[in-house]
C-alpha cells in the first residue's frame, strides 16, 4: 500500500499537539493514522502543507467551501470590514441584508437568527421547536449528524460514527430518553411512530440527503410522507440544511425535492469559510423567540459583521452566477462519479457509487446503501486503502467511508483529470486490500 506523503514537520506538529489538545485535533474527524499533515495555507483547489505537499482538496472544510479556499470576491469582502472593526454588540444593515437574502432563497425561511456553528443552530431550532409545540419529544434518524449537542448525540454520523461510538458519554440517559431514534428511508417506521405517539413529538429533525454517513439519498417520496405525518400531527418539521443549503440547489434540498419545512437550519456554505449558521422558519415559531417570546437564544457573536461580509459575499456571489455554477459542478461531479463506477468495474471490486449536486461518496460493498446499517457494512479495509492512496498522489478526500466528498467552483478540469488517474491507481488498490 501506498504510504501517504506525509512528512517530518507535520509528523513532529502533531506529537507536539497531542500533548496539549486531546487527539491533537480539535475536531475527532481531523486525526486520521498515522497522523494528518498540518497545513501551512491554500488557494483554489488546493491545500499546502508544512512540508511542501500539495493537495486537491476534496474535503473543502467538509462542504463549507464552495468557492475554494481563499476567493478574491470573499477575501475582499472581509479585508474591508476588518478595517471597519470586528464585533460591535449592536446590529448592522448588512445582516438585515444577508436575512433578506436567505429568505429570498428559502421561502420556508420566513424569519431567521444567526449564530455561529452548526451546532448551535440545530441546539436553538430544537428549544424553539419545543418552547412552540409544549412537546418534548424529538425524532432523529441513524447515522444523521447535527452538531454535538446533548439530545442529537443519539446515534450520530459524522466523527462519532467513525469513532464507532452509538451515542457519547456525558449526555444523560435522562436526555437521550426523549430522542427517538429511525432509520433513515423506512416508510414503515416512521408510520408506526407517529401512529404511536405522534402528539407527543415536538419536531422531527433530519438531513433531507445524508451526508454524514456517506452520502445518501431520500427514496421517492420519503420526505413527502415525512411532510404529511408531521403536517397531520401537529410536529414542527426541521430540515437540517447545514451540508444541503446552498449546495444541491441555491434554495437546498427543499427546493431541488419541492418540501416545504416549517423550520431550516443552515450552516457551513452559508459562513464563507468563516463560524456562521443561522436557523428559521415559520414566522409563528420564531416569534417565540427572545425577546418577543419566552425562548431563550442569545451569542455575543452572533451575526459579527466579518462572518456576516464574508457569508453576504458568498450569497451575492451564488446569486449572480448560479445559472453558470450549478450545473457546471454538477457536469464536473458527474464526470467523477461516472469514473468511479466505471474504474470500479474495470479493478473488479464492487460498489456503490452515490452522487448529488457538488456531492459524492463511493460505498466499498455491494449492497445497495439506502440507510446508515447498510452504510456500515461497506469494507473499511478497502476504504482506508483507497483513502491512503489518493492522499499519496496529493488528492485529499475526508478520511473516512461516513463522510461526503464535495467540488468547489474552484476545481479545474485539470484536477479532475489528475483526480480520475488517481481514483485508477487508489481503487486498484482497494481491490487488492482483501476485505
Ligand atoms: C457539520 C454539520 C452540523 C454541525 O455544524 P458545526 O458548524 O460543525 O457545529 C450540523 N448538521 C449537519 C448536517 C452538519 O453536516
Amino acid at each position: 500500500m501506498a504510504e501517504p506523503a506525509l512528512g517530518s514537520r507535520s509528523r513532529d506538529l502533531y506529537e507536539r499537539a497531542k500533548r496539549v489538545i486531546p487527539g491533537g485535533v480539535n475536531s475527532p474527524i481531523r486525526a486520521f493514522d498515522p497522523y494528518p499533515f498540518f497545513v501551512e495555507r491554500a488557494g483554489g483547489s488546493r491545500l499546502y502543507d508544512v512540508d511542501g505537499h500539495a493537495y486537491i482538496d476534496y474535503c473543502m472544510a467538509y462542504g463549507a467551501l464552495m468557492l475554494g479556499h481563499a476567493p478574491e470576491v470573499i477575501s475582499e469582502a472581509v479585508k474591508a470590514q476588518l478595517d471597519k472593526g470586528t464585533l460591535y454588540g449592536a446590529p448592522t444593515e448588512l445582516e438585515v441584508e444577508l436575512a433578506e437574502l436567505v429568505r429570498r432563497l428559502y421561502p420556508s425561511v420566513e424569519m431567521l437568527r444567526l449564530v455561529n456553528s452548526g451546532t448551535e443552530a440545530t441546539m436553538h431550532a430544537v428549544r424553539a421547536a419545543r418552547g412552540f409545540t409544549g412537546r418534548k419529544k424529538l425524532v432523529k434518524f441513524e447515522g444523521c449528524f447535527h452538531g454535538s449537542h446533548d439530545c442529537v448525540l443519539v446515534k450520530a454520523g459524522s466523527g462519532a460514527a467513525w469513532l464507532g461510538v452509538p451515542s457519547s458519554l456525558g449526555v444523560p440517559e435522562e436526555t437521550a430518553r426523549n430522542t427517538i431514534v429511525l432509520p433513515f428511508n423506512d416508510f414503515g417506521a416512521l408510520e408506526e411512530t407517529f401512529e404511536r405517539e405522534g402528539g407527543e413529538i415536538a419536531a422531527v429533525l433530519v438531513e433531507p440527503v445524508m451526508a454524514n454517513s456517506g452520502l445518501i439519498l431520500p427514496e421517492k417520496g420519503y420526505l413527502h410522507l415525512l411532510r404529511r405525518l408531521t403536517r397531520d400531527h401537529g410536529s414542527v418539521l426541521i430540515f437540517d440544511e447545514i451540508v444541503t443549503g446552498f449546495r444541491v440547489a441555491p434554495g437546498g434540498a427543499q427546493e431541488r425535492y419541492g418540501v416545504r419545512p416549517d423550520m431550516t437550519t443552515l450552516g457551513k456554505v452559508l459562513g464563507g469559510g468563516f463560524p456562521m449558521a443561522a436557523f428559521g422558519g415559520r414566522r409563528e415559531i420564531m416569534e417565540k423567540l427572545s425577546p418577543l417570546g419566552p425562548v431563550y437564544q442569545a451569542g455575543t457573536f452572533s451575526g459579527n459583521p466579518v462572518s456576516v461580509a464574508a457569508g453576504h459575499a458568498t450569497l451575492r456571489y451564488l446569486i449572480d452566477n448560479g445559472s453558470r455554477i450549478y450545473p457546471e459542478l454538477e457536469r464536473k461531479r458527474e464526470e467523477l462519479t461516472r469514473a468511479l463506477a466505471d474504474l470500479s468495474e474495470e479493478h473488479g471490486l464492487s460498489v456503490q457509487v452515490h452522487g448529488l449536486a457538488s456531492m459524492f461518496q463511493v460505498f466499498f460493498t455491494p449492497n445497495p446503501v439506502r440507510d446508515h446499517a447498510s452504510a456500515r457494512l461497506s469494507d473499511l479495509r478497502r476504504f482506508r486503502a483507497y483513502f491512503a492512496s489518493l492522499l499519496g498522489d496529493g488528492i485529499f478526500i475526508p478520511p473516512s467511508q461516513f463522510e461526503t466528498c464535495f467540488l468547489s467552483t474552484a476545481h479545474t478540469d485539470e484536477d479532475l483529470k489528475l483526480t480520475i488517474e488517481a481514483f485508477d491507481r487508489a481503487l486498484g488498490r482497494a481491490a487488492s486490500a482483501s476485505g
